[in-house]
């Protein structure tokens, strides 16, 4: 059983279904030369794929192009089913760092042959997540910077307020296809600068008030 961990409590939550959102950043859906959505794009990553910063992130053989995308994530809190906007942003309970990590040659064939992006996306530590910083503690403005570098190089640096869907509006839509439970996490999707990570690199990854993480990629 996998648990999430919280800045300021000892409360353990076992880990449910990670909801990922796909190009939720107008400028990353161009550099990959996707249309703008006009619904949220999602997909799943099972609980299995989550590791903490304290593990490292370890390439697949499988892929020569694993890419980094930095992300918000929601921590839902309750039993939410076509969720209202009051409800939708009632259940989010906290917010943390992620990173979505992406087999992008993989994807981009999956992708061309109209495939599901499954090994693209779900394999052992293709998700990392911060400690939890409960909304009790601290309230989302919305236009946090969210930045990623890779040895000490910047490539990802924007704001959470450059969002298509925003995290309401996310947990409502994802509510109207699958009921959203205590302990599933929402990556709401990466801002423009993806790019390649190698093996023995240093991922750094942050949100303005959130939390700030380092993670090895072996
Ligand atoms: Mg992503």
């Amino acid at each position: 059983m996998k648990t999430l961990k919280f800045r300021n409590s000892n409360e353990e939550v076992e880990v449910g279904k990670l909801v990922c959102v796909g190009r939720n950043y107008v400028k990353h859906a161009e550099e990959l030369g996707n249309e703008v959505p006009e619904f949220p794009l999602i997909f799943l990553k099972p609980a299995s794929s989550l590791i903490s910063p304290e593990a490292n992130i370890i390439h697949p053989e499988y892929s020569t192009e694993m890419h980094h995308e930095v992300e918000l994530v929601l921590y839902i809190g309750e039993t939410i089913k076509n969720a209202d906007d009051r409800l939708a942003e009632e259940a989010i309970k906290g917010y943390a760092v992620g990173l979505d990590m992406t087999l992008r040659d993989v994807q981009s064939n999956l992708k061309k042959k109209g495939h599901p992006w499954t090994i693209a996306k779900c394999f052992d530590t293709s998700a990392v997540i911060s400690e939890i910083v409960e909304k009790s503690e601290y309230r989302l403005k919305g236009d946090e910077r969210i930045s990623l570098s890779v040895n000490d190089e910047e490539k990802q640096n924007s704001k959470l307020d450059t969002m298509i869907f925003s995290p309401v509006n996310i947990v409502k839509y994802i509510s109207t296809i699958m009921t959203l439970e205590k302990g599933d996490l929402i990556y709401t999707g990466t801002p423009e600068g993806v790019g390649r990570v190698n093996r023995g690199d240093i991922i750094s990854a942050s949100i303005e008030n959130i939390a700030e993480f380092k993670i090895n990629v072996l």
